[in-house]
């Protein structure tokens, strides 16, 4: 039995929340048996905290998308503050630039998403960026930020393998979705098999990005994020038991986490 971990997952949003008990006993079933579920705004950041309250080995992650960022109020600082006081709660994200949509304004974007890192760096937590289409402003945003090595992970990360090595230098993480099993991917592709053992995890960005063979399948879960894994062990020529203990024991480095694994023995 493999035991991976998901970590990027929408659990609140309504097409995973409405069946989440049959969506977390087919993702244990796969193997797949602990989550780190993402708020996006600051409705959304609640919920995640009293979801992570009711669920075993579910930890959760709390800040303003880049999509809402236009939303972002002060007071939002000290609440996010607050929530990411509890113990489950174990980064801040997803926070970043969005470029692709622009659905806030690119300036403040940028000032909330410092803001949320300068938070990050006031509460010893670590950061999860979306980055679309942004990826030097991102970088020149982390690069101010003296503690960013060990402490960002580019989720969903779409580089290739020459972004992949920025991130890498910087002493960063990043994690892969569904996306590195599409056919017209092979720059993802290419990223995934010469990223470092060390450095790389992996996610679902569900109810998002089902991978190949589910496809365009709504909503994605976590128990498909095994086909990621089988994708990546096969770039890497290793086994798939190879891929969950490294980028299991990466996120357990990344996060935090404490060792509580359902069935554990990573
Ligand atoms: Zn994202
Ligand atoms: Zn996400």
């Amino acid at each position: 039995m493999i035991h991976l971990i998901d970590t990027h997952a929408h659990f609140t949003s309504p097409a995973l929340h409405e069946q989440l008990e049959a969506v977390i006993e087919r993702s244990q079933q796969a193997g797949i048996g602990e989550w780190v579920t993402v708020g996006t705004d600051m409705e959304d950041n609640r919920a995640v905290a009293r979801l992570c309250q009711q669920i075993e080995n579910l930890h959760g992650m709390v800040g303003i998308h880049p999509h809402d960022a236009k939303m972002f109020r002060p007071a939002d600082a000290a609440e996010i503050k607050q929530i990411a006081q509890a113990e489950k709660i174990v980064a801040i994200g997803e926070i970043g630039l969005d470029y692709h949509y622009d659905y806030s304004p690119r300036p403040v974007q940028r000032s909330v998403f410092e803001a949320q890192v300068g938070l990050a760096e006031e509460m010893n937590l670590p950061v999860v960026v979306h980055s679309r289409e942004a990826f030097e402003d991102c970088l020149a945003v982390l690069d101010a930020w003296p503690q960013a090595a060990g402490r960002t992970l580019f989720h969903s990360f779409s580089g290739g393998r020459k972004e992949a090595q920025q991130v890498l230098d910087r002493g960063f993480y990043l994690s892969f979705s569904g996306v590195v099993t599409f056919k017209n991917a092979p720059n993802i592709q290419e990223a995934a098999r010469y990223v470092s053992a060390d450095r790389m995890l992996l996610e679902t960005d569900c109810p998002f990005l089902s991978p190949a063979p589910h496809r365009g399948v709504k909503p994605n879960e976590p128990a498909f994020m095994v086909h990621t894994a089988e994708k990546i062990a096969q770039l890497r020529d290793v086994t798939i038991e190879d891929v969950a203990y490294f980028t299991a024991d990466n996120s357990r480095t990344f996060f935090r986490l404490k060792n509580h694994l359902v069935g554990g023995d990573v």
